[in-house]
């Protein structure tokens, strides 16, 4: 029996019609599964398709991440801010204002290329292909931000274990980017997480078959857990940043800077001036222009003991402190009605003139807290600050007009970042040159991490063509 030539049209339109059903019928994934399993799974599959991108169609889509991303900075900013209860709305959006100009893409997997009488060989970046990465609570839906371009523009996929703490915030993030990857003709669940994380779902990740590259950004334990996986890991641990002011320092700028750097998004960031060490000499004069800042107010020595029985929790048989959570980047006006004290609107920082061994100094409070330690000179001052920086080598700053001292200094704190007379945040290119991150791996030393961070190296030899002189 033959068929006419409009039976056929009817019949093509019929079947059509049914595939077009079974694809609209089927639910568009935002990204976020039950399980970490079908998470991983998912983020394979995704990875599958996402290899045979031209870099061209990758960085259409980054592109496409980061509009999605400056269009709903403030909400999300917001957001962080209200459901982890930590740091300030203004300070997030900058930041990710910052991921979304100064984040690099795919334009920095440059190929490295050998070519002599043997021929040609060449080596380029290769994808890992799904990475399973655990972000912080006081940086959560930036890190989601910014891990997602660099990972993406490397040509992997990436599965989140966020911090519970700050769980919509993160999962937030990762739909307003799948939908911009979508709208842009990606394929969908290139970024996944999970609907309820857990200790155990990241652990489940961690140990993952399809899971290639572990990437940490958090505290201590986590970075642990990470390097002892037997995967390839990159651990983004805590810092515990000194500032150290010398006799030749600009004395009002330095205030202003460590001010600014100490305050932003309430001492939340990694990289945050945590503890100021200052040669005597300047000692008084650096402490006068600090409070010429009408955001900046000075504890007195009863106000800080009574602070540190808020913000510290003291175990007494293993004599050590540790950080009592409930006050982790919060404003400097709630720090003091804790103790009962009202200094009024504005205040941002609270100073206090601290012996070095006091807990201000020595532990990582991540509260807009600034112990200002007195030294003699400015050997003392590189000396504290280095036993002050607990070998993290994380960060660093100094306020200095002598090349012999910044480089005393630079080359005794072996810090991944230094940033000399200015806030800590030029560090990470807010202010200063340079890419940013905000996953500074200084345990593993990939440093100021990029999309090259999240790749492999591939090489492929040919003997004695392609050259061509
Ligand atoms: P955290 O270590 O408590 O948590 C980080 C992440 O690890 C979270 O997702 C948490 O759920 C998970 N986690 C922690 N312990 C775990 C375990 N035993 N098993 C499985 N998962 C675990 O850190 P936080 O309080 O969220 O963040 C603050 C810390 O992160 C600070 O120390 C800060 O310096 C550091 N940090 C570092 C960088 C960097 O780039 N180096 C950036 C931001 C924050």
């Amino acid at each position: 029996m033959e068929l006419e030539s409009n039976e056929l049209s009817v019949i093509i339109e019929k079947v059509l019609k049914e595939m077009n059903k079974k694809e609209f019928g089927k639910k568009e994934s935002d990204g976020i599964f039950d399980t970490m399993d079908e998470a991983v799974e998912a983020s394979y599959e995704a990875q599958k398709k996402y290899s045979s991108y031209s870099l061209e169609q990758r960085e259409k889509l980054i592109q496409a991440m980061r509009k999605a991303i400056m269009d709903n900075a403030m909400e999300v900013a917001n957001l962080c801010v209200k459901e982890s209860g930590m740091g300030r709305v203004d300070h997030k959006y900058l930041k990710l204002k910052l991921i979304v100009e100064k984040t690099q893409g795919t334009e920095i997997l440059r190929p490295e290329v050998y070519t002599g009488d043997n021929g040609l060989t060449l080596i380029e970046h290769g994808a890992f292909g799904v990475i399973g990465a655990i972000t912080p609570s006081t940086n959560p839906a930036a890190t989601v931000a910014c891990n997602s371009i660099c990972m993406l523009a490397g040509g992997n996929t990436v599965v989140f274990s966020p911090h519970p703490g700050a769980l919509n915030s993160c999962l937030t993030m990762i739909r307003i980017l799948n939908k911009a990857i979508k709208e842009a003709g990606g394929p969908e669940n290139l970024i996944t997480s999970v609907k309820a994380p857990s200790i155990e779902n990241t652990n489940i990740m961690i140990n993952h078959k399809r899971i290639r590259l572990v990437v940490a950004t958090g505290g201590p334990g986590i970075v642990k857990l990470v390097l002892s996986s037997g995967k390839k890991a990159i651990g983004a641990g805590a810092g515990n940043p000194p500032v150290v002011v010398d006799e030749t320092a600009d004395i009002p700028k330095a205030a202003r800077d460590i001010i600014a750097g100490c305050s932003f998004d309430n001492n939340l960031p990694c990289i945050a001036e945590k503890e100021a060490i200052v040669v005597e000499s300047v000692y008084e004069e650096l402490i006068k222009e600090f409070k010429k800042n009408r955001v900046v107010y000075e504890l007195t020595d009863e106000e800080a003991e009574k602070l540190v029985g808020k913000v510290l929790n003291y175990d007494e048989k293993n004599k050590k402190y540790s950080i009592n959570k409930k006050f982790v980047g919060k404003d400097a006006k709630y720090l003091l009605e804790s103790i009962g004290k009202d200094a009024g609107t504005g205040v941002e920082c609270l100073i206090y003139r601290a012996e070095n061994s006091h807990p201000f100094v020595q532990e990582e409070l991540m509260m807009p807290i600034l112990p200002i330690v007195k030294v003699k000179n400015v050997d003392e001052a590189i000396e504290t600050a280095v036993e002050d920086e607990h070998g993290n080598r994380h960060t660093a700053m100094m306020h200095s007009k002598n090349v012999v001292n910044l480089t005393k200094m630079a080359r005794a704190i072996d810090t991944t970042i230094f940033v000399k007379n200015a806030p800590s945040y030029a560090g990470i290119g807010f202010g200063g040159e340079g890419h940013t991150t905000f996953t500074i791996a200084g345990p593993t030393g990939e440093g100021i991490t990029n999309a090259v961070t999240f790749t492999r190296q591939r090489r492929c030899t040919m003997v004695d063509s392609f050259r061509i002189v």
